[in-house]
């Protein structure tokens, strides 16, 4: 899913939604002949190391699982891997009078494991809007003191709704009643009998509950009620479903609690949905009875649209407005839909849908991308969704190198805050002004969010992870790949795995390590989204780089396609398919809260000193003549001398000069010169310049070094170091540097793709920051504004980012000056008065 706003909202009564040189200065200093020492110019004290908890670089094998013939140490599934499978055949009837759902389910369920198993689990997963849910009864609350009427609603609401299923005839094959027990959301099946390896059971049972109304008992599914009273029913985890039975963990039986999303199985559908006649209706599966369910003239508009160079509408404006005269329709309508090897099955019914299709080439097949919307979410709709969900087609299938597999694939408006994927539909909420205005943040938000939504059917839809446990694998995962589809839609998207915006984050005391679960994450849109999209991008860009990374990462979804990935299995994966040995980054992006602050301290200037009594003699006088003079020397400069007034209390002394080329030195020199083989000497004459450079890590996270080297003569070089760099010394090093330039700066981190978490200290010499100071007057009678955060102040009152509309402001304009020129066109005699001016 995808939360409204990156954050979780902040009052917690909301229902709990969502090359490189390598010498080295040791080899360096080998090559120098005895009697050469290095002298450095201005080098400053060496800074103490703080010392750093545990090693970095220490391999992650002891937090890991210990590999099986199931999952390999490789992070492939193994010969012995299994899953099983489960499949349903449901009929459910919308009682839209009573917003009652009311279903009739056959289970098939496929035991493909090697254990018996004496008993089965199944989600009801309605049962969180009760009030003596875990969901309900875990809320906390926290208010500043006011809160809006729609929130104390919402804070209300699940202490007294009604909801929950009600199961019944729960039954073998052959009728006969199977003992049951139902308790937090969970129904407990008992066998009559084991159930072998490689062996089946199917049984039945009849359901009902009521819908909750997500003004009230916000979720993923639900419905939302339209001004005149018509409604938008999204309907998910509206059957009871079976909880996943896995190698690794047992009856996946983790209750939900609202956050940590779904463990399902692999299985097929075939539902059969009963819903007033002038419903629309999409769903997850392809339509079996279009005959039945849809007119002929909407049968070929969806023909045509298959071949088509745009979306065609289904269902128009003027058909769905139609039928929006009456809110509850007598007579109902079967549509009956398929699907083979999904891990779930939603759907979405109104009367107030306007449908568009348009079928999208795709690996020599057509996939059919549909938009379901009311009026309400025109004029954005209608223009983008369909596109943003084939974006979302072309680019997750080419990214993850898994063709879409299903025959469609469906955006559907309302319902959530924000948005919520299921296998071939999604729901999702960005929608216009009333007005038919909009702001460009609502409009990108609509194409991300509906990107997002429909890369799902990837992550977790067919790379099926543990989301109740490992909420990251499917999130960040889909995340990161939907930033390759925005960025390849327009310039101004795709910026949510930029290192450089989860700094805050990792500094914040919110701060958890993203090896956490969902339900336990006080800021899951930072962490399980942007951090895990943040690492992955960094992990392509800088630490493997493109070719190498995409390779693995096509190998992590080939091998785990339709089946059922571990954290594990990524991190083995990646290592195996990249040759690298990544274990320092999953235990410092993935396992902990480190963060990293590369500081460059110095850069020294080291001068070879060879002993030529010539070069010593201009360098020591250089030395001296920089030397400033001391205050007390410079106020003496008059001062009268004694040895200057008595001649006698001079001797050798008063005229030697300790730089002097002497006899002696020469000889010294030529005696070391003689000493040294051809290729000493050679190395000593056509040495460049050295420059070591003081590195210091304030942080605890290694990442690659990477230095931006600026010379005097204004040209840049960059070079990059790995990680393993700081394994000796996590806190600090020297770096020689060999260039043929003087050197004028030195930068660390110049494209800032590390997520330091304090850039300001990156480059030496430092540079002089700059910031804003805005200047403001009040005018007479204006309260002051109160800064955020102050007591008292209400959420509402903080200034939106979308309190301008631009699109608004500019239809206003237009239609004043529409008025001032038929003003003018009315009164010929008074046009030279320019209305506008007034
Ligand atoms: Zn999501």
């Amino acid at each position: 899913m995808r939360p409204a706003e990156t954050s979780m909202p902040s009052a917690t009564f909301i229902f709990p939604t969502r090359q490189l040189l390598h010498l080295t200065c040791a080899i360096l200093l080998a090559v120098l002949p005895a009697g050469i020492s290095i002298a450095a110019e201005d080098a400053p004290a060496p800074s103490n190391t703080s010392p750093i908890g545990v090693d970095p670089f220490q391999q992650i094998d002891s937090l890991l699982p210990t590999p099986t013939e199931s999952r390999l140490a490789s992070g492939a599934p193994g010969p012995a891997y299994w899953q099983q499978k489960a499949s349903y055949k449901v009929d459910v009837t919308l009682d839209e009078d009573k917003r009652r759902l009311k279903g009739f389910e056959r289970v098939h369920y496929e035991n493909n494991s090697p254990h018996s198993l004496s008993y089965l689990w199944l989600q009801l997963q309605p049962d969180t809007y009760t009030p003596d849910s875990p969901a309900t009864l875990t809320r906390t609350w926290s208010d500043n003191g006011s809160v809006s009427i729609g929130d104390l609603q919402r804070a209300l609401t699940p202490e007294t709704f009604a909801g929950g299923m009600i199961i019944s005839g729960v039954k073998d094959a052959t009728g006969k009643p199977l003992k049951t027990m139902i308790h937090q959301g969970l129904l407990k099946i008992e066998l009559p009998a084991p159930l072998a390896p490689r062996s089946s059971f199917d049984f039945e049972l009849a359901w009902e509950y009521a819908i909750n109304d997500i003004k009230l008992l916000p979720g993923r599914t639900g419905y939302e009620m339209l001004d005149d009273g018509n409604a938008i029913y999204g309907l998910a985890y509206w059957y009871p479903r079976m909880c996943a039975y896995t190698d690794y963990g047992g009856w996946r039986t983790k209750q939900f609690i609202g956050r940590g999303e779904f463990t399902v199985e692999f299985g097929d559908y075939d539902v059969t949905i009963h819903v007033p006649a002038d419903h629309a209706v999409a769903a997850t599966g392809e339509l079996m009875n279009p005959e039945e369910a849809l007119t002929p003239e909407q049968r070929e508009r969806l023909k045509k649209s298959d071949t088509s160079d745009a979306p065609v509408f289904i269902v128009t404006k003027d058909e769905a407005e139609a039928k929006r005269k009456v809110k509850t329709f007598p007579q109902h309508k079967a549509w009956r839909f398929k699907a083979e090897n999904v891990r779930d099955f939603a759907f979405a019914t109104s009367r107030t849908f306007v449908v568009d299709a348009w079928g999208v080439p795709l690996n020599g097949r057509t996939v059919r991308c549909m938009s379901l919307y009311p009026k309400e979410g025109m004029p954005l709709w209608d223009k983008y969704a369909t596109h943003s969900v084939a974006q979302a087609i072309e680019v997750y299938s080419e990214v993850t190198g898994i063709p879409y597999p299903w025959p469609h694939c469906t955006a559907v408006m309302g319902i959530v805050s924000g948005g919520m994927e299921y296998p071939m539909i999604n729901f999702n909420s960005p929608k216009p002004e009333k007005d038919g205005t909009y702001t460009e943040t609502v409009k990108n938000r609509l194409i991300s969010v509906i990107i997002h939504e429909t890369g799902h059917n990837w992550f977790p839809m067919i790379i099926n992870n543990d989301e109740r446990h490992w909420m990251w694998l499917d999130e960040g995962f889909n995340q990161f790949v939907q930033g390759f589809a925005e960025r390849a839609w327009k310039r101004r998207l795709g910026k949510s795995g930029e290192p450089s915006k989860i700094t805050e984050y990792l500094v914040n005391p919110a701060h958890q390590p993203i090896m956490t679960q969902p339900d336990n994450l006080k800021d899951v849109g930072r962490n399980a989204y942007a951090k895990t999209s943040t690492g992955l991008t960094m992990l392509r860009e800088t630490i493997l780089g493109r070719e190498v990374f995409d390779a693995a990462f096509k190998e992590y979804c080939r091998r785990w396609a339709f089946k059922r990935p571990e954290p594990a299995d990524f991190f083995r994966t990646m290592e195996d398919a990249s040759g690298f040995d990544l274990d320092w980054f999953w235990r410092g992006w993935f396992f902990s809260t480190s963060s990293n602050d590369v500081e460059v301290l110095a850069v020294t200037r080291r001068l070879l000193q060879t002993g030529d009594p010539a070069k010593d003699k201009e360098r020591d006088d250089r030395k001296e003549a920089k030397l400033p003079p001391s205050l007390t020397e410079e106020r003496d400069a008059n001062l009268a001398k004694r040895v200057d007034k008595y001649d006698m209390l001079k001797d050798f002394y008063d005229t030697y000069d300790p730089h002097a080329i002497t006899e002696k030195k020469v000889d010294r020199y030529q005696k070391f010169m003689e000493r040294l083989t051809p290729e000493e000497k050679a190395t000593l004459a056509n040495h460049q310049l050295l420059y070591e450079v003081r590195i210091r890590n304030n942080g605890e996270l290694p990442m690659p070094l990477i230095l931006q080297l600026e010379f005097d003569d204004g040209s840049k070089e960059i070079r990059r170091y790995p990680a393993e760099i700081w394994r000796l010394d996590g806190a600090e090093f020297s770096k020689l540097l060999i260039t043929a330039k003087p050197l004028k700066s030195v930068m660390a981190d110049p494209y800032n793709e590390t997520a330091d978490i304090n850039y300001s200290n990156n480059r030496f010499p430092r540079t002089i920051a700059e910031t804003d100071l805005t200047i403001t007057k009040p005018t007479s009678g204006e309260p002051r504004t109160p800064r955020p955060g102050t007591p008292n102040t209400p959420a509402s009152a903080a200034p939106s980012s979308d309190a301008s509309n631009p699109m608004r402001e500019h239809q206003e304009e237009l239609r004043r000056k529409e008025q001032a020129a038929k003003k003018a066109e009315k009164k010929p005699d008074s046009a030279e008065a320019k209305p506008e001016q007034k």
